[in-house]
């Protein structure tokens, strides 16, 4: 019996199609969903216009306690969804894999229901009063990505019904059962039609990102497929937040540590196998401490186990979808042709899974498909510098700017430098870190909005002003 892959208005429904939701460690059968089609889409974004109408009117508290009830929510059932995440995404249970997901699912959810946008007054006074209320938008549709498929949807769903919004979600066809269970679970939090789901193949995204009755579009995934959601909202001139690819770069300085910095170089690089938007992608060690660098990653490499998700033991799983796997393979084998040198792993590991061993490449080079690409998998090219204005012009080079990191022990020199790289979030001594108070996103090609904290709840409103 396949999974529903609709919920509307609380309740679950099957379509006619069904789709099979694969396990990338296996090549077996994660699940099976009955698709939304056509017809879906338009009764889910119905019943969150419907809905609307009463949640947009609930009050602060309301709306504070029933996200506080979804936070636990998620944490009661916290494992059950960490296992079926690890079914269909790959990732481990264990490290920074799919408990590590879901705990940050209920933090961030935790943290957006205690978040508030109070009125705020221009003046107040016997000659005028001027008022700045915020509104909610309406209906906002989520699309999201396979690679958090969790965390990503609480990052678009939460703030949105926070701030009075109703939301239509679309999950990846790649990833959806634990999105859909997720749901299913939250409905239970929610009066009906504030949280529709919609799961299917390609021509969900498409009706969803064009159809009028949607306010806004929260979208996170490729920069090719940010410019078409971005193509299709248009027309009706919806509200976008678009949170898109990157290709992170993270310069080491002379004076950094090798050893010190491993852990922390590695772990920014390989977070959920390379397939995160912000993860280290690029990394620039100068030339006085290059080698150092190469050899202490590698050694600090063989110390972490790729494995089944379900191994207690594995911290790195396999590639999540063949597509992903064979532009890792492909990348690789072109920075080798072109002279690079593997360090470790270097091939697909083999056997039925899309398993595909940590692979640190040194002697990259700006001009590698490897570099200038965004590999968003398990292999870092190591880029040899010696000057410092030519590693920023390099790092800066890209068309992305999602993150950047410097590496040194001199903080005031790395806080300068980091401040000239073209990102959105610039790390010193570390990578990719977020949290659910400091806003994050992109600039260039990486997309435009943010996520997170005051600044990320602003993007679920309008101002309203009353001046009298
Ligand atoms: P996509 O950007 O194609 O897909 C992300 C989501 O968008 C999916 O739910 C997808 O669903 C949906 N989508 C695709 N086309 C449209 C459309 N025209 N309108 C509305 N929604 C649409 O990512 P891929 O899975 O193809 O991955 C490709 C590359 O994207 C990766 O190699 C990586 O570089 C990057 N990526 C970046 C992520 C990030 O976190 N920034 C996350 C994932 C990937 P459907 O397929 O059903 O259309």
């Amino acid at each position: 019996m396949p999974m529903a892959g609709t919920i509307i208005d609380g309740m679950a429904m099957l379509g006619e199609r069904s789709l099979e939701v694969l396990n990338p460690a296996t090549g077996g059968l994660a699940g099976t969903i009955a698709v939304a089609d056509a017809a879906a889409v338009e009764a889910a974004v119905a019943s969150a216009k419907a809905a609307f109408l009463a949640w947009s009117q609930t009050t602060d508290a309301e709306r504070c306690a029933a996200v506080l009830a979804c936070a636990d929510l998620l944490d009661h059932h916290a494992e059950e969804l960490a296992r079926i995440l690890t079914a269909e995404q790959g990732k481990p249970l264990n490290g920074m894999g799919s408990r590590f997901e879901l705990g940050g699912a209920a933090a961030w959810t935790r943290h957006t229901a205690g978040l508030k946008l109070p009125v705020e007054f221009v003046q107040d006074d016997a000659d005028a009063h001027i008022a700045i209320h915020r509104k909610p938008l309406g209906v906002v549709a989520s699309i999201t990505p396979w690679n958090w498929p969790l965390m990503i949807a609480i990052w678009h769903v939460m703030p949105a019904i926070r701030t009075g919004n109703t939301v239509v979600l679309k999950p990846s066809p790649y990833t959806p059962l634990s999105t859909l269970r997720m749901v299913e679970l939250l409905q239970n939090a929610l009066p009906p039609g504030v949280l529709n789901v919609v799961a299917g193949s390609d021509e969900i995204g498409p009706l969803l990102t064009s159809h009028p009755d949607v306010a806004k579009i929260c979208f996170t995934g490729s920069c090719n497929t940010g410019r078409r959601v971005m193509a299709s909202a248009a027309p009706t001139l919806k509200r976008l937040t678009l949170e898109l690819g990157g290709n992170d770069a993270g310069i080491v300085l002379a004076d950094a540590d090798p050893k010190a910095i491993a852990e922390g170089l590695f772990w920014g690089a390989f977070v959920n196998n390379g397939q995160t938007c912000a993860a280290l992608k690029r990394l620039f060690v100068h030339d006085a401490i290059y080698e150092a660098v190469c050899d202490e990653l590698v050694a600090y490499a063989a110390t972490i186990k790729t494995g089944a998700g379900t191994d207690e033991d594995s911290l790195l799983g396999p590639i999540q979808n063949r597509m992903q796997f064979d532009k890792v393979t492909r990348l690789v084998d072109e920075a080798a042709a072109a002279g690079a040198r593997i360090l470790n792993g270097g091939a697909p590991s083999g056997g039925d899974g899309l398993f595909y061993p940590v692979t640190l490449v040194a002697n990259a080079m700006p001009g590698m498909s490897l570099v200038d690409e965004e590999q968003f998998g398990p292999a870092l090219p190591i880029i040899r510098y010696s000057d410092i204005d030519t590693a920023i012009d390099q790092a800066n080079a890209v068309d992305v700017g999602l993150g950047g990191s410097i590496w040194s022990s001199d903080i005031p020199r790395a806080r300068d430098l980091a401040m000239r790289l073209e990102c959105g979030t610039a790390w010193v001594n570390k990578h990719g870190g977020i949290r659910p108070d400091t806003p994050f996103g992109g600039v260039k090609a990486s997309g435009f909005g943010v996520e997170f904290g005051q600044h990320g709840l602003e993007e679920f409103v309008s101002l309203h002003v009353i001046h009298d």
